[in-house]
Order: C-alpha cells, then structure tokens, then sequence
C-alpha cells in the first residue's frame, strides 16, 4: 500500500507540475501563423510581408547567427520559460559546429531557418558563388537537424540581397525575412536598457513586427527576460510562424540532397568556393 501511495504521490506531483507549466505557457504564443500564401509573402519578391500577416499589436521573435554554446542555450531556457516560440536563422557553419542545439531548437517547437553557409556578404558574391552558400547553408543545417528539414525561410547575411537571389529563393518555394523589420541592433553592444529602448519605439512606430535579434550575443541572452516582460506590458503579443510549405526538391537535392557527404566534403577541405563569399563570423562582425 505504502508502494502504491508512493506512486500515487508521485503521479499527482507530475500532474500538478504539468498543470503549472501548462498555467505558465497560457501566456505565450497568441498564435501561430502560416506562412507562405499572398496574404503573408510577396508575390513579387517572395518576401515575409509583417504589414499584412500579423494584426496590430503582433511581434515575432528571430534570431540570427548561431547556435553558439552559452548564449544561444540560454536563450533556449528562457523561451521555454516564458513558453513562446521563435524563428532562428542558423548559419551552416556553426550548424555543423553545435549540431545538437539545432536539434535542441527544433526539438523546442521553434522554427529553424537558415542565413547561408559562411556568413558571407552575396551581395557581393557572384551569383553561382551566392546560390552555392546558399544551398550549403541549407545542406549543413539539414545535416544537423537529421530527419527533418529546414523550414524554407531565409535571412540574408548583412540583409544584403540582390533581385536575381531573391527571384532565385521565390523559385525555389524560399520565403526571405529581411524587411521591414524591427531592428535591435543588439550587434553594435549596448545596455539591455538602451537595446530594450530601440526595440520598443520601432514598435510604437509600427505596432507590429518581426524582431531581429542575435543569438550569439551574450548581452542578448541576458536581456530577453525583460525585453520579453516589456512585451507583455506593453500588450505585445508574440506570434510563431511556420511554413505553410518545404523547399523545393531542386534546391534541396541540388544543395543538400545527400547532406552527409555535402558536410563530410566541406570538413574535408574540398569547399572550392570564391575566397569572396568567404567571411570571417564572429561576434564584432554580425547582422
Ligand atoms: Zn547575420
């Protein structure tokens, strides 16, 4: 009996720890949305439109840059804290660097989407050198979620795009997240107050957006609890995007379609691109 009211308790302790967490996470996400028909992309551009898919008073969380160890598993814990999902734009390289935070992420509910292998500026890049970042970027994080794909959602580094890339990326069922968009600007440093600040009068302005944020930066890890406590007391409500679609086969058998041997080759030194799509990633040098 004694063994039976021990397991009693204990299922009556998961029960109300689950009823807890279930009460914390009333307020999270107000909704999830769909993205990928004209009422949130552009027809022309194949561009995340914020104006016309969320309602006023709407934000999205991104982060860009990572998984880095420490800021982004921080930022991991805090969203789940605050029971809310965001959309992380992961770089290939640091994909294959921290493979289990991807997975993490993805594993969390969060949307993952990619910014190139490298880091690499394509505006500046050719176009067969761009596509290929591109595609490698998409391949390595494949690798690293396993058997799940990317969702098809891009963010240029640097938010430099060019026209024939962005025609490219709506070809291939990509839906681009560079504008507008609510800048913390949280690479250039600063006080969590000062960041928190910026990200709050972009929002007056505008009543609505998607948040661009870093997830390799310490100073954002830190700052997230209030900047989320200044959401929620400001009547912001955080919505998670999803995709409505995959990525065309072109692109994925093309860049990633056997993603072992793609990585396998790249850490084997037999990445032949340009030396002008290649760009040094740290922390001074982001966006
Ligand atoms: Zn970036």
């Amino acid at each position: 009996m004694r063994f039976l009211a021990t397991i009693t308790g204990a299922a009556l302790a998961l029960t109300l720890s689950l009823s807890a967490a279930q009460a914390a996470c009333s307020s999270g996400v107000s909704r999830t949305i769909s993205v990928g028909g004209a009422s949130t992309v552009s027809s022309t551009s194949g561009q995340f439109r914020p104006g016309r898919a969320l309602r006023e008073n709407e934000v999205v969380l991104t982060f860009d840059d990572g998984p880095m160890p420490g800021p982004t598993t921080r930022i991991l814990r805090v969203l789940d804290e605050h029971c809310v999902q965001a959309t992380f734009f992961v770089v290939g390289a640091m994909a294959r660097a921290n493979p289990h935070i991807v997975r993490q992420m993805a594993a969390r509910g969060h949307t993952v989407g990619t910014h190139s292998q490298s880091h690499a500026n394509l505006a500046d890049a050719s176009h067969e050198d761009a596509i290929r970042e591109i595609k490698r970027g998409y391949a390595s994080v494949s690798a690293a979620l396993g058997s799940q794909q990317p969702a098809p959602f891009f963010r240029f580094p640097y938010l430099a795009s060019t026209s024939s890339l962005l025609s490219y990326l709506s070809d291939n069922n990509s839906v681009v997240f560079d504008g507008p968009l609510i800048d913390s600007a949280d690479w250039r440093g600063g006080s969590s107050a000062s960041i928190r600040q910026r990200i709050l009068s972009q929002l007056e302005t505008r009543g609505r957006g998607v948040i661009l944020l870093h997830d390799i930066k310490s100073g954002t890890a830190n700052l997230l609890p209030d900047l989320l406590d200044d959401l929620e007391e400001n009547g912001y409500k955080i919505v998670h995007l999803v995709p409505a679609g995959r990525l065309s086969d072109t692109l994925v058998a093309s860049g990633g379609g056997d993603t072992n041997s793609s990585v396998a080759a790249l850490e084997a030194g037999s990445d032949r691109s340009s030396s002008r799509t290649r760009n040094s990633l740290s922390p001074d040098n982001v966006r």
